[in-house]
């Protein structure tokens, strides 16, 4: 399988190739030159799987430069600290099933693709006898999916930066708490958007970025789309067990329109999907598009701090490889609608929005705090199941698409416990830690803090990095914007 871009220029790149970013080297994204398809005796055949073979299957699709026993070595060490399903289902009544993405370390669905990205890039980077310094900014959920995957491995190292006094108690704990060598938190003097300037800066520098090893593991990265479409397969299979081969639906909570891109790759593949219905929150560019047809991102002043904080996104990253099936895979008419895009700030598909529903099987909708409090207390009270706020905006949006006869699986993106506050003004009372929570919450934490200063930034990376310009290049793409 070879990658190409979604603007139609550069070199077909391979699975390995398309590791570190995803980006290809005209600023397009890297897509399967052809959609890998499967068919219903193959689904059949994939039902008797455990979560780890079946993620084998999949990925061997897409990485076909990867031996089949070493794909197989790597999806089990990924899977292996989950819970044995890796993905549990749990009805919660009204037709809506809960698909549990969030079972590992960071409790949220990043770590499913993260976990596996891990175990590849190390495999890839001992292949080639390179090193690679991962450079990312973070709000929270990325950035500790990252350093949990990639901690104690020989050949990364990690470089975090995450706005001073700005995240959750929890999401410090759960970042700061690690003490391995190869993860360094580092707490930038300013915002987020701050942070994400200094990572576009240092990125920018080309001489630097290629003596450092920097590279990204960001929501435009392949193979964590790659390593995302395999629980779509699996919560079909599942939820079809007892009933037969039927189409199901599935609800995404979204921000970067990664998660959901999977389950569309899912569907082109075969997967019998009838709706992927795609839920916003207060930051609804991404329901306005599939409303209207029109793509409008917004400023950093017209977006909303929610109580979603994980979908607060102002464009959506991947888009781009949606808008390249709609336009039939014709990379000039991407092109084009970038390039619009740029000049008048939107982009109008108005003329295709009917397609969206007829044929790519996605509708969507937007959900607001009220909505999201709501829920939670709703479900709480007809299911007994505490759900987080983001999956809360999946349950309210997932009610008005639920078609009778079509189960709704609604995916489970992250767990309660990390969004506690939310939990306590929606239904009284916090959620319980376990002891092994408790005891990252109570831990040493590790962090630097740096000026909101390039330069300091530069000094701190060149004195901790991995290899610095003695090892052999890795290949890393521009950077992108990541909320
Ligand atoms: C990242 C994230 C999302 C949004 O996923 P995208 O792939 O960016 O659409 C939703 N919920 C949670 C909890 C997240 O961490």
């Amino acid at each position: 399988m070879q990658y190409i871009s979604t603007r139609g220029g550069g070199e077909p790149l391979s699975f390995g190739e398309t590791l570190i970013e995803g980006l290809a080297r005209d600023g397009g994204l890297a897509v399967p030159a052809v959609m890998p398809q499967v068919g219903r005796a193959t689904l059949d055949r994939w039902r008797a799987l455990t979560y780890p073979q079946l993620a084998t299957e999949v990925l061997s699709l897409f990485a076909t430069d990867i031996p089949r026993e070493d794909l197989a070595r790597m999806t089990a060490a990924a899977y292996a600290s989950f819970p044995s399903e890796v993905v549990p289902l749990r009805p919660i009544g009204d037709g809506l099933t809960l698909v549990g993405l969030s079972e590992g370390p960071t409790l949220a669905f990043k770590d499913i693709a993260m976990q596996f990205l891990g175990q590849v890039l190390e495999y890839a980077l001992e292949r080639t006898g390179s090193v690679l310094n991962v450079l990312g900014a973070t709000s929270g959920d990325t950035g500790s999916a990252a350093e949990h995957a990639l901690r104690g491995k020989d050949r990364i190292s990690v470089f975090m930066l995450s706005p001073h006094g700005r995240m959750s108690a929890f999401q410090r704990a759960q970042m700061f708490s690690l003490d391995d060598a190869n993860v360094h938190n580092i707490a930038i003097d300013g915002v987020f958007d701050d942070c994400q300037n200094l990572v576009k800066q240092l990125a920018g520098d080309l001489e630097f970025k290629r003596a450092q090893h920097l590279g990204a593991v960001n929501s435009i990265n392949l193979a964590r789309i790659t390593a995302q479409v395999v629980y779509y397969f699996w919560a079909w299979l599942r939820a079809t067990d007892a009933i037969g081969p039927t189409e199901v639906s599935f609800t995404v909570p979204s921000g970067n329109f990664g998660n959901i891109l999977s389950g569309f790759y899912a569907k082109r593949m075969g997967l019998p999907v009838r709706r992927l219905v795609l839920a916003t929150n207060e930051n609804n560019v991404l329901d306005e598009f599939f409303r209207t047809g029109v793509y409008r991102p917004r400023t950093a002043a017209e977006t909303h701090a929610t109580s979603s904080p994980s979908m607060d996104i102002s464009k959506a990253s991947n888009l781009e490889r949606f808008i390249f099936e709609l336009v039939d895979r014709d990379a000039a008419r991407v092109v084009t609608a970038w390039s619009e895009l740029e000049s008048q700030g939107h982009s109008d598909f108005s003329a295709e929005q009917p397609r969206f529903a007829d044929e790519f099987g996605l509708v969507s909708g937007t959900s607001t705090h009220a909505d999201r409090i709501e829920t939670i207390r709703r479900v709480h009270a007809e299911a007994g199941e505490i759900i987080d706020p983001h999956t809360a905006d999946g349950v309210k949006v997932a009610r008005e698409h639920v078609e009778p006869g079509v189960p709704m699986l609604v995916l489970e993106t992250a767990k309660p416990e990390k969004f506690a506050d939310t939990i306590r003004e929606a239904l009284g009372v916090e959620p319980e830690y376990s002891p092994e929570l408790r005891a990252m919450l109570d831990a040493p934490q590790h962090v630097t803090e740096l000026p909101d200063d390039a330069d300091a930034l530069r000094a701190f990376i060149a004195d901790a990095s991995l290899g610095g310009g003695t090892v052999k290049t890795t290949p890393v793409g521009a950077d992108r914007h990541e909320s």
